[in-house]
């Protein structure tokens, strides 16, 4: 049987609006709440998460109806300075989103640890795992992950079982979408249509969708048509990779 994981990424109130498109555009199409969210604690230190607040109550819900829920960054943005390959991958790959791949060890534990207390506690359930901003982790962010006690990373790449001793529990590119600027878009839409067909074979298809994708309607177009052609994929969540 082949399977699909799906998820929304930059969960939190900065982009309450779009989080509630995309979970009501990927329920529709995935027949109820099967993919995960990732949460960003307080994205770009402007919006935090809170105990107590609507959106805290709304996520506690999704959690409640199955959405398994990642620990997904700190601030999402990064504050470090680089130097060498980090510099180039940081300015040319992500807009200063990729947080962790600058982070130190101390750093980057301190805050897994502080973002799954957080999001612990404001679901009510473990979170499945860490995923760092745009996929990328320092050396040390990679350590961080499996004293920090989660289960599950992944990058662009492959998943992995940090607490396994990064055992990769499955391989292949994520399909996603980028909409910041145009050729970023028309880019991104050249892969999907080409994943489309190359992972046809694959046994399992990540596919992950952001808050920016809501404000392009011919990336919307190309999501729903990614999520038409993986219609006979059963739905997966990540901790089934576990078994
Ligand atoms: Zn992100």
């Amino acid at each position: 049987m082949k399977h699909l994981l799906a998820s929304i990424h930059d969960v939190g109130p900065r982009f309450e609006h779009e989080v509630d498109l995309l979970h009501d555009r990927l329920t529709g199409h995935l027949g109820g709440p099967r993919f995960a969210m990732l949460v960003v604690p307080d994205h770009w230190g402007e919006a935090p998460l809170r105990a107590g607040t609507p959106f805290a109550t709304k996520l506690r819900g999704w959690a409640d109806s199955g959405i398994e829920m990642f620990v997904h960054g700190w601030f999402h943005r990064d504050t470090a300075t680089h130097s060498g390959v980090a510099a180039f991958k940081a300015k040319h790959m992500t807009a200063s989103e990729g947080e962790f791949l600058g982070l130190d060890h101390a750093t980057a534990l301190d805050r897994m640890r502080r973002g799954k207390a957080l999001v612990e506690d404001i679901t009510g359930h473990a979170p499945a795992g860490f995923i760092a901003p745009a996929w990328l982790y320092s050396s040390g962010a990679k350590a961080a992950l499996g004293e920090a006690g989660f289960a599950l990373a992944e990058d662009h790449a492959r998943v992995w079982s940090p607490a396994r001793d990064n055992a990769v529990l499955t391989r292949g590119p994520v399909i996603t979408w980028a909409s910041r600027s145009r050729p970023r878009q028309l880019s991104s839409l050249a892969a999907a249509a080409l994943l489309r067909r190359a992972l046809a074979p694959a046994r399992i298809v990540r596919v992950a969708v952001h808050p920016g994708d809501t404000t392009v309607p011919r990336l919307l177009d190309s999501i729903d048509t990614t999520f038409v052609a993986f219609r006979r994929r059963v739905p997966m969540r990540y901790a089934q990779l576990l078994a």
